[in-house]
């Protein structure tokens, strides 16, 4: 197991649509990344980590929330699709690759998501609240697409603002 080098925005990997896994990459090398990246992920405080964000342009993430009435699943994703949505949520919103940003971002309430796990067994998750907004952050970094693309015009100013601020201050690299 080894921890993995988080990359933070603007890099070019984060912006990048990522690349499906095909049937010959479920391998013992896909359960390593797999492994390492929850420990990246739970070292690191989050919830939810796209491979993108640790440099690697694919189409997978992993995600640990807890509801109110359980304990945090641990969940992999790969070539995930969202396949129903529904209502809508609005809260504050943070990511692994903004390091200190946090940010209100508006998203649908429930989520129905296929994907494969780690052996290639396909599966569903139908979930709400913050596994939701989780399942859509993720996807979307598996598309290339940031938080920051999801904000209002006027946040992504304030957020884009807040993050030269902390580039200077040398809290982000
Ligand atoms: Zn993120």
């Amino acid at each position: 197991m080894a921890l993995l080098e988080i990359v933070n925005y603007p890099d070019p990997v984060l912006l990048t649509v990522g690349k499906p896994l095909g049937d010959d990459e479920f391998t013992g090398d896909l359960e390593a990344l797999v492994t390492d990246m929850f420990e990246t992920m739970e070292k690191a405080g989050g919830v939810g980590l796209a491979a993108p964000q640790v440099g690697v342009s694919k189409r997978l993430f992993v995600m640990s929330v807890s509801s109110e009435d359980s304990d945090p699943q641990r969940h992999a994703l790969i070539n995930p699709q969202i396949i129903h949505i529904e209502g809508e949520q609005t809260g504050d919103e943070g990511c692994l690759s903004f390091p200190g940003l946090f940010q209100v971002v508006q998203r649908e309430m429930r989520v129905i998501a296929q994907a494969r796990d780690i052996k290639g067994e396909e599966f569903e998750l139908d979930v709400s609240g913050l596994a939701a907004r989780c399942i859509l952050h993720e996807t979307d970094h598996c598309d290339g697409i940031v938080f920051l693309d999801r904000m209002t015009p006027l946040k992504r100013q304030l957020a884009k603002r807040k993050i030269k601020t902390l580039q200077k201050t040398g809290k982000w690299n």
